[in-house]
């Protein structure tokens, strides 16, 4: 057997997935809430008989392999990897061929070089002094946090370049895709970053994905931070500084606090509080949410004092409510952001985070100390202010909670906030772009599904089976494959009379499994009984084949004009035959 296969013979889908997502049985399926797609209501399954999954909302599947490359964003070597370990299967050198591994992995390598050549540049070597200075003196970073985040220094000309061609052998062009040197309008290459102190940005597997820079003097007119640009690995907004480190702080303590900058994190590492990521100055992305959603229940926003940072927080919460995440706010005591207040008073910082406050409240108490909350217009400026965020929240209870909290701010009724809220929702209503986001299917298709579905998770679909036949006499199929499935299902059950998944598919030709594992992991609703079930068998049966005569009666029904017209008397009598036939089946006689 060959390596790949081994792995995948002995890795339990079940309970992979477990480490990830909470399962719940429902029939001999289990099932979550999909971690691809937002949704609410579980339609992400999975098959221990199988060992497949699929989610019939965004339509991805797979095995043990496709889910751990999805879900921890890896390529397959990596993923072989990480299940051979856990089975226990010891690879053979020529899965970690390097001509064989991907370009990706080739540039973990060359950002893990030049993280440690920065590193080295800024705690060793002389051209890092100054740059050691700023950060020790002015920033009052402690040596050990400096190897902790694996801080560096960039310095000008192309050192790194030079380094990682001559002493590393790799070539010009790689270093560019990877964003590590840029080509000047003169030909020359030189390092991307120029005199800056650097930050590794890793992904939440201790992968580097790219950098982020510093210029160490405030008053230059160059920008104050740049980033690696957009290359394979870097996508803006896809991880946050510092998760590494934070991870599994964030799982114990299944909170996460949100800073915006990459010294706020650092300082509140230095003081302890170690389940802390920068955002990085732009509001959460929907990539970032969910990231986080994977680690904690409760995101902690502590943001800048600014407007700039007020106005990111506001934008935030729409999409962590929309995750169905707990969100709360840490109120900075002095200063204009959580680093100044931690170097001000790390105690009171401290008592901070331990008092966070619920977000809505802090946004109510925000903008009633902003505006007047007497007069007509102050009212108006609060409520326009604060009506789009409540009405985003989902729970109902909560909702009431601090809209009932807001009313008696401004001394309305909660009626009124309501009334509000509604047209709002007309409006968003009006704004948002028609996109179909999925081709919509036809209702027969999906009762075609349904049926089948039915079928193969039926503990005795004989009996079943027994009761359609008459009703799908004649039906034409719209999915060939349903329908082939259906028929193997037929010659199944004339020597089986208890379904079982394993025997029936080692005769069921290839090309039909994926069909058949897509209604083998439909979920089905709960029927109380065989009878219930099998009855809710032949309703959709006979709703096909309703759907099926309406059809034929309303083609036939247009031949028959057009024959007339056409003054072809013979056939349409012939066609007025065939139509009679099947008015009757449509009246009851199927
Ligand atoms: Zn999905």
């Amino acid at each position: 057997m060959d390596q790949v296969a081994e792995v995948r013979s002995k890795v339990d889908l079940i309970s992979l997935i477990q480490e990830f997502l909470p399962l719940k049985k429902t029939g001999h399926n289990f099932k979550t809430n999909c971690p691809f797609h937002g949704e609410k209501t579980p339609s992400f399954v999975v098959s221990p008989e199988r060992q497949i999954w699929h989610c019939f909302g965004c339509g991805k599947g797979g095995d043990a392999f496709t889910f751990l490359m999805e879900y921890e964003r890896i390529e397959f070597p990596e993923a072989l990897r990480i299940l051979a370990d856990k089975t226990g299967v010891k690879l053979v050198q020529q899965h970690y061929d390097p001509k064989a591994t991907s370009k990706k992995e080739k540039f973990y390598a060359l950002n893990r070089l030049a993280a440690e050549f920065y590193h080295y540049l800024l705690t060793k070597h002389t051209l890092g002094k100054p740059a050691l200075a700023y950060v020790e003196e002015k920033r009052k970073v402690k040596t050990q946090t400096l190897s902790t985040f694996l801080l560096g220094y960039a310095p000008r000309g192309n050192a790194l370049t030079t380094y990682l061609t001559k002493k590393k052998g790799y070539v010009v062009a790689d270093l560019i895709e990877a964003g590590l040197s840029t080509k000047r309008l003169n030909g020359q290459v030189i390092d991307f970053f120029q005199d800056r102190l650097m930050f590794a940005l890793f992904d939440h597997r201790d992968n580097i994905i790219g950098f982020s820079g510093r210029i160490m003097h405030d008053d230059e007119k160059t920008s104050k931070y740049i980033n690696t640009k957009e290359t394979l690995l870097y996508h803006k907004g896809m991880t946050f500084f510092g998760f590494n480190i934070a991870k599994e702080s964030i799982k114990r303590h299944n909170q996460a606090i949100l800073m915006e900058g990459e010294f706020d994190v650092i300082s509140s590492f230095q003081e302890g509080i170690t389940n802390t990521v920068a955002v990085k100055g732009t509001a959460l992305t929907e990539d970032q949410v969910s990231l986080l959603s994977r680690f904690c229940q409760k995101v902690t926003l502590c943001f800048d004092t600014d407007a700039a940072g007020q106005e990111a927080m506001k934008r935030s919460l729409a999409l962590l409510e929309k995750k169905g995440l707990t969100t709360s706010v840490i109120v900075i005591p002095q200063g204009k952001d959580a680093d100044e207040a931690i170097k001000e008073n790390p105690a009171e910082f401290k008592k901070a985070v331990k008092d966070d406050m619920n977000v809505y409240e802090y946004l109510i108490h925000q903008a009633s100390g902003k505006y007047n909350t007497t007069t007509v217009e102050g009212k108006r400026q609060i409520s326009n202010e604060l009506l789009p965020l409540l009405s985003h929240i989902d729970n109902e209870i909560v909702k009431e909670h601090y809209l009932t909290q807001l009313a008696g701010v401004i001394g309305t009724s909660y009626e009124s906030l309501i009334r509000e809220i509604e047209k709002l929702r007309k409006q968003e209503v009006v704004r948002k772009p028609v996109v179909l986001t999925k081709v919509a299917r036809l209702r027969e298709d999906i009762l075609e599904e349904y049926l089948v579905g039915l079928l193969v998770q039926a503990h005795s679909p004989k009996l079943i089976l027994e009761k359609i036949a008459d009703i799908l006499t004649g039906y034409e199929w719209r999915m060939p494959a349903f329908q082939r499935i259906l028929e193997e299902i037929v010659v199944y059950t004339k020597n089986h009379e208890i379904f079982d998944q394993a025997t029936f598919l080692s005769v069921l030709p290839q090309e039909l499994v994926s069909a058949f594992d897509t209604c083998y992991l439909l979920p089905l609703p709960s029927f109380t009984d065989e009878d219930k079930y099998s009855a809710e068998a032949v309703g959709v049966a006979k709703d096909l084949r309703e759907q099926f005569v309406k059809a034929k009666v309303k083609s036939l029904s247009e031949s028959i004009k057009q024959k007339e017209k056409q003054g072809l008397g013979d056939e349409v009598v012939l066609l007025q035959t065939e139509l009679s036939s099947l008015l009757a089946s449509l009246s009851g006689k199927v």
